[in-house]
């Protein structure tokens, strides 16, 4: 019995003080690593989940096996990763790497059969028998997929839960000189409710800073009665590297004794969306910055800071001293040290200026508000916390007005197409007003309905796309001899629901074209081998996400 409490507590230990091998896995190029992306950093709607290595702005860079393993995933998107391989250790953990222009021979044969079997570029394969060993070139560094420049996206996970993990906790900071403190750009005090006031406002108020000889920096002074909470905006900068990268860790001290936390070690993928509420929503869709809350108003389940016993807000009384203190750490332990002065003042002049909206949405309840052509219906947990919301229509337009809150769960709108033919219906989707402009929302039609799960506020309306694609600009002239070049290649385009399949046929033959989004391109590779000797006929078809069709044919010599 007291044997099995001690094996307990032992596994317990251990599961609190994690410990990944540190010099377990390599780095996966060979060259000097600077970054441009770290772990937890803050992007739009998602925390970044790996590192995102520079590759000196070329592709090509041999990409090597961090470790031992087996490649138990190969995904090849148009979008996200682009091509990604995920390679499973034995020691219980994945590495992954993104946006690769290429593979080696052997995996990039393995992916082609599957390519021309699924009759697809886009392809999600799960092999168990392709084994790589440390240091294997398993890949050349690209920029396919979503990414805004050659690079290398690193990323580990925990094999069996695929829980992500900062990469830096495997050793990888030993690879980058940072002997650079984070930089505070901007502090703001926050008043908590309508019955505070901070610095004679009732909105949130902007503090300067002021370096101090000892390194540290000293806000302005911060006069308040009633609850108030404090958010940064902050980077980290690294040894000869310009980028400015996410932070790792901040903690706030009131009166010496710790009060609020966040640490960037691990998290799951479903969390990620949270960043919304982890962030100032209202003043990241109004300025485009993004401010990191100390404090929570409403409790949600972001492990990253729902480990906070306290809920980080100051409560300031007459008779009382505060010195309220905020560390910011790299993941090298480079700090930056603010220290706010707050005195209690007794706010008698200003008055709480708060536009109230139409209906009062309470997180725990869900909502269906019809109206005579549109209807909007918020599930439970549609937001983060209690809101008032202007909603109404006009002429066939839904406007649930924008006032900048975090959605947590997707609301859906429904469109009422009772007037519109049959062959029109076919064609119509839920679009967001953006002043003259539509945009395409993923759509859903049943019973003389659209309806879409948007994740907005904003006005809808029902759009229509009956045009089809374009394809454009191929690299060859028709009936030309094309034996000297290596690709065949077009452009393609649509202007409002988007590309949704692209085939190619050779001699009436499927063939491989791969897309990326980014230059409007798919491409052939004629080493495929799938070109004959005289005349070849080929024959694109592009559609859209409303089936609008486009077909391009032509023929050429080779
Ligand atoms: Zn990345």
């Amino acid at each position: 019995m007291k044997k099995s409490i001690a094996i307990l507590l032992v596994l317990a230990s251990q599961i609190i003080f994690a410990q990944y091998p540190k010099d377990y896995f390599r780095s996966p190029l060979d060259i000097p690593i600077n970054l441009s992306g770290t772990f937890g950093e803050l992007r739009p709607n998602h925390f970044h989940s790996g590192l995102d290595i520079r590759t000196n702005n070329v592709e090509g860079l041999p990409v090597y096996a961090s470790a031992d393993g087996t490649i138990i995933r190969i995904k090849v998107s148009a979008f996200g990763y682009g091509k990604a391989l995920y390679i499973a250790h034995p020691n219980g953990y994945t590495t992954v790497y993104g946006h690769l222009q290429k593979f080696n021979d052997k995996i990039e044969a393995y992916v082609k059969e599957q390519q021309y079997k699924q009759k697809s570029f886009e392809v999600e394969l799960y092999p168990s028998t392709l084994k790589v060993t440390q240091s294997e070139i398993i890949a050349l560094s690209g920029n396919s997929g979503g990414s805004g420049g050659p690079h290398l996206h690193f990323e580990f996970r925990d094999t069996a839960t695929e829980k992500i993990i900062n990469p830096m906790a495997f050793g990888m900071n030993k690879l980058i000189k940072d002997e650079m403190k984070p930089v505070i750009s901007s502090l703001m005090v926050y008043p908590a409710n309508d019955s505070t006031s901070v610095n004679k406002s009732k909105n949130p108020v902007s503090l300067s800073l002021q370096k101090q000889v000892d390194g540290s920096f000293l806000a302005s002074k911060v006069v308040a009665s009633g609850k108030i909470g404090f958010a940064l905006n902050s980077y980290d900068l690294s040894t000869n590297n310009y980028n400015k990268n996410g932070i790792y860790r901040v903690v706030s001290y009131v009166n010496g004794s710790p009060s609020f936390k966040f640490e960037f070690d691990t998290f799951a993928f479903d969390e990620s969306k949270h960043i919304n509420y982890f962030i100032d929503f209202n003043r990241y869709k109004k300025l485009k910055q993004r401010f990191q809350k100390l404090f929570i108003k409403e409790r949600y389940p972001l492990s990253l800071v729902s480990g906070n016993t306290k809920d980080g807000f100051l409560d300031i009384k007459p008779n009382v001293t505060y010195t309220y203190k905020i560390e910011v750490f790299d993941y090298h332990g480079n700090k930056t040290i603010v220290n706010v002065p707050i005195s209690y003042e007794k706010d008698t002049n200003s008055t709480v200026v708060t536009s109230k909206g139409n209906y009062y949405v309470k997180t725990k309840s869900d909502y269906n508000f019809e109206f005579e052509k549109t209807a909007i219906y918020l599930p439970v947990n549609a937001l983060y916390e209690n809101a008032y919301l202007n909603i109404s229509e006009k002429e066939g337009v839904l406007d649930i007005e924008n006032n900048f809150e975090a959605i947590q769960n997707g609301l859906t709108v429904s469109l009422d197409m009772s007037h519109l033919s049959e062959e029109e219906q076919k064609k119509a989707f839920v679009g967001t007003v953006l002043g003259l402009k539509l945009d395409y929302n993923s759509s859903f039609r049943k019973a003389n309905k659209v309806s879409a799960k948007v994740k907005a506020f904003g006005k809808y309306k029902v759009g229509f796309d009956n045009v089809a694609p374009r394809i454009y600009n191929p690299n060859f002239i028709e009936g030309s001899n094309i034996s000297k070049l290596s690709t065949l290649s077009v452009s393609i385009n649509d202007a409002l629901s988007g590309i949704d399949t692209y085939n190619a046929y050779l001699n009436g033959e499927w063939i491989l074209m791969e897309y990326d989004y980014k230059t409007k391109k798919l491409v052939h590779n004629l080493k495929d081998g799938k070109v004959v000797s005289g005349k070849n006929d080929i024959k694109i078809v592009v559609t859209d996400k409303l089936d609008n069709t486009a077909t391009f044919t032509s023929n050429f010599i080779y």
